[in-house]
């Protein structure tokens, strides 16, 4: 078995909705399960036919019945798990690479700041104590990158899985 195909097994699915739109990763055993209780197919991502079949490995579902919702309380499950994946646990203030093990609101909760995608960042202990209850500016730090919701964040997996069967 090839490493590619290895990650393809170890990795989420991602779940478009009827317009082909994703949203949400889960768990291949909770896709699988939603396959075969006919709730979702399995979506060719080279032509985007559903296959009724499972394959030995896949990457997206479709759910036919469902819409994309910017809502979506599965998009915002666990907020700081997903903000870290996002960050690639890495601490997000330039000049520092050390590894996260905070996420910090970016504008403080104290300054109004929300515990939202766009306002959470993974950040180092060090970082987060400098910091403080002040902004990246009032600290003079800098952030590496906007952070970004995670929609964006699944959009470019999902252009990435069908750039992959593409190319296949
Ligand atoms: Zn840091």
């Amino acid at each position: 078995m090839s490493i590619r195909r290895e990650r393809f097994w170890a990795g989420d699915v991602i779940a478009v909705d009827q317009n082909y739109v994703p949203m949400q990763e889960m768990t291949r055993r909770k896709a699988i399960r939603a396959v075969a209780g006919g709730r979702a197919f399995v979506l060719m991502p080279a032509t985007f036919e559903r296959n009724l079949e499972f394959m030995s490995a896949f990457a997206l579902v479709i759910f036919p019945q469902a819409s994309a919702c910017a809502e979506s309380k599965l998009l915002m499950g666990r907020l700081e798990r997903r903000v870290m994946k996002r960050d690639h646990h890495i601490c997000m203030y330039e000049s520092c690479s050390h590894k996260a093990t905070t996420v910090d609101h970016v504008l403080p909760l104290c300054q109004g700041g929300q515990t939202t995608w766009q306002n959470l960042v993974a950040c180092c202990l060090l970082c987060n104590q400098k910091k403080g209850g002040r902004t990246p500016e009032q600290a003079g730090m800098k952030l590496k990158k906007v952070p970004k919701g995670p929609r964006a964040h699944l959009f470019e997996r999902f252009e990435e899985i069908i750039k992959e069967a593409s190319a296949a």
